[in-house]
């Protein structure tokens, strides 16, 4: 499904070169969960965001089921991404101004879903049906707990189906009960809709909710391990 084959990335800030990611590669099946952890600046959002095409490695390529995303164009890239991949981030990155039904409508507008009005509400319900928040659809994001919040990303991530789910520390900013119950959320979405997993932490104990755990250090992954 995904296939990082020897990617680096190098900032320079200055005159300083900081090497994000030196020559790391990965494959990750399709429907697999898959634990990044590692340190603060270790290169996981880095590998990511790489992953997830919203930055570029400097050498390396990554492939997509069957697309090299290294041989696709800006406007191929932008629809490999909306069709494919959703994102989950440690901040929620939610939209203050909507309420939780139309925050996670809001990628099947951008996607040009093609379906009708009827079919998003369906759509839409279902996942506020699977991530609990039936009494609050008309809240807006400022009315809801940090684990509310990140549920509403978990199903706005969710809602246009896409095969890949990348989520960057997405329990960075819950208390541990919490975090354990939006990994769980996540754990049954990828046995019911069979997407492949991504997430990044540095909580040894919500590792236990992946498949396979790799690990990042000073931008190299050091090891993969089967569960
Ligand atoms: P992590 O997500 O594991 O904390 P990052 O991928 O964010 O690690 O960062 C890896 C390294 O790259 C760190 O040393 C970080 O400071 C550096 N870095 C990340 N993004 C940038 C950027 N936009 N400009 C300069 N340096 C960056
Ligand atoms: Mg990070």
């Amino acid at each position: 499904m995904i296939r990082i084959k020897n990617i680096s990335k190098k900032y320079i800030l200055g005159k300083t070169e900081i090497h994000a990611l030196r020559g790391v590669n990965l494959s990750v099946n399709e429907g697999q969960m898959i634990c990044v952890m590692g340190p603060s600046g270790s290169g996981k959002s880095t590998m990511l965001n790489i992953i997830g095409c919203l930055d570029k490695p400097d050498s390396g390529d990554v492939f997509i089921g069957k697309y090299s995303v290294a041989g696709l164009g800006r406007n191929d890239l932008a629809a490999l991404r909306a069709d494919m991949i959703g994102f989950i981030f440690q901040s929620f990155n939610l939209i203050p101004v909507l309420n939780v039904y139309e925050n996670i409508e809001f990628p099947l507008h951008i996607k040009n879903s093609g379906l009708t009005k009827k079919e998003m509400q369906r759509r839409v319900m279902r996942l506020v049906d699977e991530v609990g928040l039936n009494e609050y659809v008309k809240h807006r994001p400022d009315e809801l707990s940090g684990g509310q919040r990140q549920r509403v990303a978990i199903a706005r991530a969710l809602v246009t189906n896409p095969k890949i789910i990348l989520a960057d520390e997405p329990t960075a900013n819950l208390d541990s009960a919490t975090a354990k119950s939006i990994l769980s959320i996540m754990k049954t979405l990828n046995h019911e809709e069979k997407s492949t997993f991504i997430f990044s932490t540095h909580d040894p104990s919500i590792a236990e909710y992946s498949d396979s755990v790799c690990r990042m250090k000073d931008g190299f992954l050091l090891e993969s391990a089967g569960r």
